[in-house]
């Protein structure tokens, strides 16, 4: 027998269901809502998409005074505020894209505690009058998005939040909570150690994201496998494609717009007018494909994101993580896909070496980007190996590419001392290509006039085809068997770690090479066919009215369609075919002030079709 609500937690589910029409808590919502709304602090430690937002709106609904939304995200700011108006939540924003006249009244709406949240970035929270404003504001709460911006380590690093501890030096009494998707250790250790958070409550949630499909492709030619990839699977679904450099991000928006595919691109380089134009077509207009440096991102909560894919190695788990995080926030099927090769372990290595940080942390970098290859290169499920990186166990997930169809290990140990030798044979001072031409016994120029193709390994390889070599040499790099020299036309070493497996003494275990697969069309998965697959006819048809009435519906009101209504929320209404206001408020994602908005028409719509 459950025990029965206090009045204070029926009144959370009562503003969950009325004003965000939402039938009950996720995983450990409530318990959250409920610490913060007895004055609690909190630590959440939840995936994208978890559901973070509802752990602080509606304690600032329940609680007397204004909720404080600290978050480094001013671009999306008018689309949160935007969300929260539609469902007659009273928030606003500070920031340093509105008129002085616009921030006075906004200051005047605070002090009298006419607001329920206030979004202001830290930056500005920090300012004297700012930290005065909120000295004569009534408080519900303060609310640190993106917390494990604090990290000095992390890949999101922002020093203005490493003064928000003055929040607790001068509003002790005010509640926190502090929320990120970035779950390692060191991270919460410096998010608590850095807000004084060490007396908040922490809520760690199930980290995994089942509807997202995880594949690790081997890199033949990346643009084309990319474009085969979207055209099988993706048609007409909005997506990210992440590189590492501007330049590669400028190509790959030109090179998918000449095949078809409305693409944006999006980088730091770019006037941030254009890049703010890039961004909200992207969230407003459906289907469009973003081109991206990690620039592009967080705290992008379009929720019918179909596929995120990588062309270069991300740095690290974490980076890895949460930028696949973004597909897929619906819930509905999503995939993250990568294509990677030697020459990336190469790049990013080479990165390491060449930046001007000091000792200690190239060797974090170092730590972390291992970590990201032996996600790479696992012979087991993707999702146990990510999880377990966070430090949560899991079983085989059945939806990832190694659980679908499992790469075949072999014993590796003769192959690597192919090559191993030959980069001994050739005084450890070549680079990839030409070791892996004596190894095939290619008599290029070079061969000839080093006279390589006298040496003993030359052409004891010619069994292998070159890209079955760099694979090989790939995964070498990845376990450390064979050091590159940057400073040295990138030239191939040996390590402590190759001796032994040269003179037979260790063994090697490799993931034989697959020959990249052209993307199988029948496994098509998109948001539409999701749709398709579980309305009828009739049901498909209303679906589709009522997608186009959101469009226009959005155009009017200036703002993004699934602010209006989600996906799931319409496909549901078209299944319910609700006659009247009364049927349409038992629907998921309809509140009352949305039922007020839209109910009437949506009935009408419906109307027309039974
Ligand atoms: P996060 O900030 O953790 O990435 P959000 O707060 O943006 O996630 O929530 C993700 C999506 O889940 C949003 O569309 C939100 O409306 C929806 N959502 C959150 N909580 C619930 C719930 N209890 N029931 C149904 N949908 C929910
Ligand atoms: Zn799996």
């Amino acid at each position: 027998m459950s025990t029965p609500l206090t009045a204070k937690q029926e009144q959370a589910l009562h503003l969950l269901q009325t004003v965000f029409g939402y039938p009950a808590f996720r995983s450990q919502q409530a318990q959250i809502v409920d610490h913060v709304v007895n004055g609690g602090d909190a630590l959440v430690l939840m995936p994208t998409g978890g559901g973070k937002s509802l752990c602080y709106q509606i304690p600032a609904l329940i609680r007397q005074g204004v909720g404080i939304v600290v978050s480094p995200l001013i671009a999306l700011m008018q689309d949160q505020v935007d969300a929260l108006a539609e469902v007659g939540v009273r928030a606003a924003f500070l920031n340093s894209t509105q008129s002085f006249e616009e921030a006075m009244r906004i200051e005047r709406l605070m002090r009298a505690g006419e607001l329920d949240l206030v979004y202001i970035a830290p930056e500005r929270l920090m300012t004297q009058r700012c930290l005065e404003l909120l000295s004569v504001t009534p408080l519900a709460l303060f609310a640190i998005d993106e917390a494990h911006c604090v990290s000095q380590w992390g890949h999101d690093f922002r020093p203005e939040y490493i003064k928000l501890s003055v929040l607790h030096e001068r509003f002790p009494d005010v509640p926190r909570i502090a929320l990120t998707a970035t779950a390692d250790q060191q991270t919460r250790d410096e998010i608590i150690h850095r807000l004084q958070l060490e007396n908040a409550l922490q809520f760690v949630s199930s980290f995994d994201r089942p509807n997202i499909r995880y594949q690790i492709v081997e890199k033949a030619n990346g643009k084309k496998q990319l474009l085969d990839f979207i055209q099988a699977q993706h048609s007409g679904d909005a997506g990210i494609v992440y590189c590492l450099s501007r330049k590669k991000v400028e190509e790959m928006a030109e090179f998918l717009n000449e095949n078809g595919i409305t693409a944006l691109p999006y980088h730091a380089g770019m006037e941030q007018s254009e890049r703010y134009r890039n961004q909200a077509r992207f969230l407003r207009e459906d289907g469009i494909v973003m081109t991206a440096t990690i620039a592009f991102g967080m705290g992008i909560d379009k929720p019918d994101v179909r596929f995120v894919a990588h062309l270069d190695l991300p740095k690290s788990i974490e980076g890895y993580y949460q930028e696949t995080g973004r597909a897929g926030r619906d819930g509905a099927t999503a995939n993250a896909w990568m294509a990677y090769g030697l020459q990336d372990v190469v790049q990013q290595r080479r990165m390491i070496d060449e930046s001007e940080a000091n000792e200690a942390y190239k060797r974090i970098l170092g730590a972390k980007l291992d970590a990201m290859l032996g996600l790479c290169e696992t012979l087991n499920c993707r999702r146990v190996h990510i999880l377990d990186y966070f430090g949560q166990q899991s079983e085989a997930c059945g939806n990832c590419d190694t659980c679908l169809s499992p790469p075949i290990s072999f014993d590796g140990s003769v192959a690597a001392q192919k090559i191993l030798s030959t980069i001994y044979r050739v005084d450890q001072r070549f680079a990839a290509g030409h070791v892996i031409d004596v190894i095939r016994g290619i008599d290029t120029d070079r061969v000839k006039q080093w006279r390589h193709d006298q040496l003993s390994t030359y052409g004891i390889g010619s069994d292998k085809s070159e890209a079955e070599w760099r694979a090989l040499l790939r995964q070498m790099i990845a376990l450390g068997l064979v050091a590159v020299d940057y400073e040295n036309f990138s030239s191939l070493k040996l390590t402590e770690d190759s001796r032994a497996v040269l003179r037979g003494e260790a063994k090697v275990q490799l993931r034989q090479y697959k020959k990249a697969e052209k993307a199988v069309k029948h496994k098509r998965q998109s948001a539409k066919d999701f749709a398709e697959a579980n309305l009828d006819d009739l049901e498909q048809k209303i679906f589709e009215r009522l997608r186009w009435w959101r469009v226009e519906t959005a155009k009017a009101h200036n703002t993004a369609a699934f602010i209006i209504f989600h996906d799931s929320t319409l496909r549901e209404i078209a299944k319910a075919k609700p006659r009247t206001l009364e049927d349409l408020r038992g629907v998921t994602g309809v509140g009352a002030k949305k039922l007020e908005s839209y109910g009437e028409e949506l009935v009408g719509l419906i109307a027309e079709f039974l």
